[in-house]
């Protein structure tokens, strides 16, 4: 069987990261309005730390999460044709220590809502490139170079800069849903 990575955040379901920064600065963006990976790059520089501290002691953007249309079915159908490993980076340079509590959310996420995923199959990270796997899917370029026969990018905002022939160059295919993803890897090619 083929071996597939796919991320978590902003692939499988998106953390509710902006709702805890819009309760810090009493904003309210909307995820259409920041283009930046993280979301949090929008609160001033001098105010960030504090953010932080506050953001470890109290939040679980896991909590809430909203799950990307048709992720799951479709992850569940994969499994039937494929080794599926579910692989998140959870180590915030900022916060080396405290970020250890983002990898029990992650997993206690993950086993809640996907338990047809092997537990050894759910891999949390520092370092996502070391892992081989045939095809991978991530909304993050960098994630995705590297080893891979096949590479599927999730449209996001904040990968629109990446144009066409940039990631053709790299074997990259962008894709905007999980029915689209359905397609290439069930879609034809299985019998
Ligand atoms: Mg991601």
């Amino acid at each position: 069987m083929k071996k597939i990575m796919i991320d978590l955040d902003e692939t499988i379901c998106s953390p509710t990261y902006l709702e805890e920064v819009n309760k810090y600065m009493k904003t309210n963006y909307r995820y259409e309005d920041i283009d930046t990976y993280f979301v949090e790059d929008i609160i001033p520089v001098k105010e960030r730390e504090k953010f932080l501290d506050l953001f470890y002691q109290k939040a679980n953007v896991y909590q809430n999460a909203k799950i990307m249309p048709h992720a799951i079915e479709v992850i569940e159908e994969l499994t039937h044709f494929y080794e599926v490993y579910i692989v998140s980076a959870f180590v915030d340079k900022r916060r080396v220590a405290e970020s250890s509590i983002m990898a029990k959310y992650k997993y206690e996420w993950i086993i809640k809502n996907l338990p047809f995923i092997p537990p050894k199959q759910i891999i949390l990270t520092g370092s996502k490139d070391v892992i081989l796997c045939d095809i991978k899917i991530d909304d993050k370029v960098s994630n995705l170079k590297g080893y891979g026969e096949i590479k599927l990018l999730l449209d996001h905002l904040h990968n629109r800069k990446y144009s066409f022939e940039e990631l053709e160059s790299l074997g990259i295919k962008r894709v905007h849903d999980w029915l689209q993803i359905k397609e290439i890897l069930l879609g034809g090619n299985l019998e």
